[in-house]
């Protein structure tokens, strides 16, 4: 994977270096086509899974518009957080451009459900996140089902983005037998047996799996295109809630508006953030 710049409006775009005559696919939200492990993205034959770490640092540093080239349908995992991102684009620095930057302003309660898990956006001042889950295992009961964090690029980086995703050992198998997470390991992911966590490091953060559903619900917010003003709050949300929250939003014209501040402006990045760069990164974190 290779960062590039990328020019006002650009938005976060994906290109498959390795397709021929592969369609760029943009990081919006009528291009999700698939929601069950990660969220996958795609026009015609050409898909790119996993991009909500991507997009989630994109986000909390504040970029706007990029080109994001793979050789591959994937995304990388890294280390399963967006802390290499965060490090990549903080490598290649920020550039503040010349337009003004719009954001999607929540102006009524937009809410959806499945079974007993909601998710839903409301107005408010900024942007506020909040998370709870009902995660039936002991190793939750001592960091905590919650997590609440006021979007701030400062809040981002210390409290959510070194948060890596996570498993549990019986769903491990089940997946490997069906062909899926073969890459996935105690390298790229917090891995829970029936008692405690497998890791030999332990947790980053007591609540480590509750702050990565807000890393997850931050990239795939940033699917609306534009960087939102307003709370989101949810029960037990996954990308496929989260990914039919943001289509309900558009879908109801009154319940937002685009609102573009004039004294904020987008960001790209100054330079390219080097693939190569990636492996010593991953060590870092
Ligand atoms: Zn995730």
């Amino acid at each position: 994977m290779t960062l590039r710049p990328a020019a006002p409006n650009n938005g976060v775009v994906f290109r498959r270096e390795d397709m021929s005559r592969a369609p760029d696919i943009p990081a919006r939200h009528d291009f999700i086509v698939d929601t069950r492990l990660g969220t996958t993205l795609g026009i015609g034959e050409a898909r790119v899974a996993t991009v909500e770490h991507l997009l989630s640092a994109f986000a909390g540093m504040g970029v706007d518009n990029a080109w994001v080239e793979l050789d591959g349908p994937e995304v990388p995992a890294l280390d399963g957080s967006a802390s290499a991102f965060v490090l990549l684009v903080e490598e290649a620095g920020v550039e503040e451009q010349e337009t003004p930057r719009s954001h999607v302003r929540v102006l009524e309660e937009v809410r959806v459900e499945q079974g007993r898990h909601w998710a839903a956006l409301s107005p408010g001042e900024g942007f506020t996140l909040s998370y709870r889950g009902d995660f039936a295992h002991p190793a939750f009961a001592r960091g905590g089902q919650a997590h609440e964090f006021e979007f701030s690029t400062g809040a981002y980086v210390e409290q959510i983005s070194r948060a890596r995703t996570f498993g549990f050992l019986h769903e491990v198998a089940t997946m490997r037998r069906h062909g899926l997470a073969l890459g996935g390991g105690l390298h790229n992911a917090v891995v829970f047996d029936d008692y405690r966590v497998v890791n030999e490091g332990g947790l980053r953060y007591a609540n480590e799996p509750i702050r990565h559903k807000l890393l997850d619900a931050v990239g795939d917010l940033y699917l609306l295109g534009r960087p939102l003003i307003g709370r989101y709050r949810c029960f037990g949300s996954g990308h496929t809630l989260n990914a039919r929250l943001v289509r309900e939003l558009m879908k109801r014209a009154s319940a937002w508006e685009e609102v573009t501040e004039v004294a904020a402006r987008t960001g790209a990045l100054r330079q390219p953030g080097l693939a190569g760069h990636l492996e010593s990164i991953t060590e870092l974190t």
